[in-house]
């Protein structure tokens, strides 16, 4: 078994709790009752499946958008958390495939299925592209904007590994947010100001 990173090695724990289950072989399996009436397949509840397809084309979007301002400004800190980002796409992908949904994810740079995250996605390549400090912020607002929508799909939840994924991806969005905070403030000199959750959730993930 290849252990690409932490997180596909929290999936394939999973599947060893029989997680991975298709309905096909459940089917066959588990006779713990007499007439084997439970047979439990693991099926995601719609708010879970609205989620995992939404956040699929939000990470991609986050990629996306990183390795676009890569290419524009060759700031280090787009090429790193760009893959990152890749990353975390490929872990929502593995939930999507798991539970048979059909993926959103469409190919190449720039191109998403969910009209808002095409129109979010236009509008912060037209904002990157001012400055150098303004794509630091598009990176800064993606994190923010990331770290509460996945707050808030982990509330629409309860199974244990689609937590888990999100568990990593709020990880990485808060050091993330932190990278950019960083860059941001270093230009500027002053002290970064929140642009989509609270100044003070922002600072507590600073540390500060
Ligand atoms: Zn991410
Ligand atoms: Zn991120």
């Amino acid at each position: 078994m290849t252990h690409k990173s932490t997180m596909f090695a929290i999936i394939a724990g999973c599947l060893v709790t029989g997680w991975m289950l298709q309905p096909v072989m459940a089917g066959k399996g588990n006779g713990n009752g007499k007439g084997g009436g439970a047979v439990t397949i693991p099926v995601v509840t719609e708010d879970e499946a609205v989620d995992l397809l939404f956040m699929r084309e939000e990470e991609k979007l986050a990629r996306d958008v990183y390795i676009t301002m890569y290419a524009l400004w060759g700031n280090r800190v787009f090429d790193n958390i760009s893959q990152a980002e890749q990353k975390h796409d490929d872990a929502v992908f593995s939930l999507i495939e798991k539970y048979g949904l059909t993926d959103p994810a469409l190919a190449g740079i720039g191109n998403f299925t969910n009209s808002e995250l095409q129109e979010l996605y236009d509008a912060l390549i037209a904002k990157g592209e001012v400055s150098v400090l303004e794509a630091l912020k598009v990176g800064a607002l993606i994190e923010e904007v990331d770290i509460e929508d996945i707050v808030l799909s982990m509330e629409r939840t309860d199974k244990v590994d689609i937590l888990n994924v999100y568990g990593n991806l709020l990880a990485g969005s808060e050091n993330h947010l932190v990278a950019f905070v960083k860059n941001i403030e270093s230009l500027t000199g002053t002290t970064y100001e929140a642009q989509y959750i609270s100044q003070e959730e922002v600072d507590a993930i600073q540390g500060r």
